[in-house]
């Protein structure tokens, strides 16, 4: 099973006045390695021209970008209530 098909197996509850991870773009401009864009399940971590483009809204909180990420980027907080994802299967 291909990772889209899995990822659509899921539900999610989007809080669209909190975004649980940010990142700091200052620090992403100057990135070596764009570690994110590998270790994301949920590819919520992309690079467009170049450029990181992130969105929490897909993310599995799985918590491995705040690792993967050694520059001190990435912020991470629960989510908040009854929004995030929701695991249908398991
Ligand atoms: S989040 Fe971290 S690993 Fe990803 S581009 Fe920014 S600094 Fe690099
Ligand atoms: S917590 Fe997991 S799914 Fe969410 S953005 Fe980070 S690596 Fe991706």
């Amino acid at each position: 099973m291909k990772i889209e098909d899995r990822l659509s197996l899921l539900n999610y509850k989007t809080d669209k006045s909190f975004a649980h991870i940010t990142v700091d773009h200052n620090i992403c401009e100057t990135c070596p390695d764009n570690f994110c864009t590998y270790a994301c399940p949920a590819r919520c971590y992309t690079l467009i021209e170049g450029k990181l483009n992130f969105k929490y809204e897909d993310c599995v909180e799985c918590g491995t970008c705040v690792v993967a990420c050694s520059h001190g980027s990435v912020s991470w907080n629960n989510v908040k209530g009854a929004h995030g994802v929701k695991y249908k299967y398991g």
